[in-house]
């Protein structure tokens, strides 16, 4: 799985941040920035909660592209 984001949307409510640090945090403007999209399986379960937890979802997982 990979992380997909649109900081455009983004309100900076930091949930993401929050859940799953490892993969997100906000950038001093405090829009979301990816740090890393690879989701490794032992990871999806914690991203996958920190992408529900978005408001806005400007978050989103997507399956790898071939
Ligand atoms: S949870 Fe959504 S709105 Fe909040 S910082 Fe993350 S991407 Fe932005």
């Amino acid at each position: 799985m990979q992380i997909q984001a649109d900081a455009s949307k983004c309100q900076g409510y930091g949930n993401c941040v929050d859940l799953d640090p490892d993969h997100f945090d906000l950038d001093d403007d405090g829009l979301v920035v990816v740090l890393k999209s690879a989701v490794a399986p032992s990871e999806q379960e914690t991203a996958g909660a920190a992408v529900r937890s978005c408001p806005v979802a400007a978050v989103w997982l997507v399956d790898h592209e071939a």
